[in-house]
């Protein structure tokens, strides 16, 4: 798509302002929070929209359309991908102010304005004996309209599936501004072409999500968290599969945490719950359900631990349980031990495939001679591959580039995909090739065509090649850095 658009922006935020009034600001402060997101690349926005009320997003896409602006929505930015990144300036929408939701008990339904914050939707679910499970790490900051955009996932898929899987219907406006809902909230429809799914994932890139109604399903009565310690990586992973072959337990969370994880994460939290075996690699798992469910299985979880893991411990209540989760919490941001920048690919492998792919990692390990670390869902495939360099040096930006290459070639050899739950914004642009065919980045960019003829919503992404190793982030702290 050919974007010779003019620099015209001046008067179309003028414009804007005389439409839009306060929910309009060119404030220096506002411009600069809302020009980069978690991935921390800064392109610096004209305007920044807050709107009070959807019926603005309609007014500010018309004129966007006129005037030729581009427009990045954005809900939390915590997005570590950058594609709420204004790429190409214009307006940043943020949504983050409609953030009314309510929960309708018939139903089991929750219906939500796009700003509303997914853990704020399960609380209020969870006080109403209702569950929402999609549970991106990020919750206590993340909106749904974001979730929706990215199809987020989190620790808790294995069991119960990702944002897609929980979304009814959707309302908001096409690229060009029109009001549209797709879906409707009913428990069943066969009308027409799914539109709704066609906005699930498209990362802002082909409408402004202004409301959503979400499935929930009934609150698990109990719940029962293990950590266990294996000697080998592999060994953990094989077992892991094993667990789930056998098929005696459906555990909502198994997540997997490599020795380099493991290390960084003890040496974060000051102690180590396996004193016997420090660093060791681990499986987390958790089973929710019933009582009487959660009880049977843990026998099972139990015997099956005892053969396969060096040791392993069981919370015998909420507290413990908190104890055992906070190696896991901790290894995200104790990567930052290992070096001073990180690239993570969020990839997804067949269950069965893990363990190549592990193998793989530290064969780039030893080639480039980085750390990477590897941590993340092994229960659905989804392990994220961190990639830890010193952007200091010009050398090194390339290696760690090289070395994610190396991982994503693997990848999509073993039949995954570059990314399970984070999306490919600014991040993976540089991989898509190695996933998708001519004809179906073709297929994608004709829709994206249709829906948005101008090119409006969200340029710059998914079609156009971004090397984010070559930038400097902005030096900030965001409220989820230190958690
Ligand atoms: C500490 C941390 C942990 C994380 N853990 C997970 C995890 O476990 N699983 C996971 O999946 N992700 C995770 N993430 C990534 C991130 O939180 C998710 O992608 C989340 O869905 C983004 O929501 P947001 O509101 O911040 O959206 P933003 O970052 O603001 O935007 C993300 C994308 O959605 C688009 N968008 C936002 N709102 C709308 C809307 N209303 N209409 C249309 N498009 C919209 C934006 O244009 C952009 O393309 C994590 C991030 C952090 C910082």
């Amino acid at each position: 798509m050919s974007d010779s658009r003019e620099p015209l922006c001046s008067q179309a935020t003028v414009c804007l302002q005389q439409c839009l009034g306060d929910s309009v600001s060119v404030a220096a402060e506002d411009l600069a929070a809302k020009s980069h997101d978690g991935l921390k690349i800064a392109f610096a926005p004209e305007a920044v929209i807050k709107p009070v009320k959807p019926v603005e997003v309609g007014t500010l896409l018309k004129l966007a359309n006129e005037y030729k602006v581009p427009v990045t929505t954005r809900g939390a930015g915590s997005t570590l991908t950058g594609s709420a990144t204004p790429r190409r300036g214009g307006w940043v929408l943020d949504l983050s102010g409609l953030d009314h939701f309510e929960i309708d008990p018939l139903n089991n339904f929750c219906h939500a304005e796009a700003g509303a914050v997914t853990g704020r939707i399960q609380e209020a679910a969870m006080a109403m004996g209702r569950f929402y499970p999609p549970d991106p790490s990020s919750l206590k900051w993340c909106t749904i309209g974001g979730n929706i955009a990215c199809n987020a996932g989190g620790l808790r898929c294995l069991k119960y599936g990702v944002t897609r899987d929980y979304v009814v219907s959707l309302e908001g406006y096409l690229p060009t501004g029109e009001h549209v809902k797709l879906g409707r909230d009913l428990k069943k429809f066969a009308s027409g072409f799914n539109l709704r799914d066609l906005w699930i994932g498209s990362e802002g890139m082909l409408g402004v999500i202004t409301h959503a109604t979400l499935r929930l399903i009934p609150a698990p009565a109990a719940r029962q968290t293990f950590l266990a310690a294996f000697s080998e990586e592999c060994g953990a992973l094989k077992a892991a599969q094993e667990l789930l072959e056998a098929g005696v337990a459906r555990p909502s969370i198994l997540e997997f945490l490599d020795r380099l994880s493991v290390q960084g994460a003890e040496g974060r939290i000051g102690r180590t719950l396996f004193p016997e075996a420090p660093g060791s690699p681990l499986l987390l798992i958790e089973l929710d359900g019933h009582p009487s469910e959660v009880t049977e299985e843990s026998v099972h979880v139990e015997s099956w631990l005892q053969r396969s893991s060096m040791a392993h411990l069981v919370a015998s209540c909420m507290e413990e349980a908190d104890e055992l989760w906070e190696v896991r919490r901790k290894c995200s941001g104790a990567m930052f031990e290992l070096a001073n920048s990180k690239l993570n690919q969020d990839v997804v492998v067949p269950i069965r495939r893990e363990v190549d792919l592990l193998d793989h990692v530290g064969k780039v390990r030893k080639e480039t001679g980085l750390p990477i670390a590897v941590f993340g869902h092994a229960g659905d495939g989804n392990l994220h591959v961190n990639v830890m360099y010193d952007r200091k040096s010009p050398q090194v930006r390339e290696t760690a580039a090289k070395a994610v290459r190396l991982v994503m070639e693997k990848v999509v050899e073993l039949g995954g995909s570059i990314s399970g739950e984070h999306g490919i914004g600014l991040a993976k642009t540089a991989y898509t090739d190695l996933e998708f065919t001519d004809v179906e980045l073709a297929t994608m960019q004709t829709i994206k065509n249709a829906m948005d003829p101008g090119n409006i919503l969200n340029p710059g992404k998914l079609f156009e090649q971004f090397e984010p190793w070559r930038y400097d982030p902005v030096e900030v702290d965001l409220p989820w850095d230190n958690h």
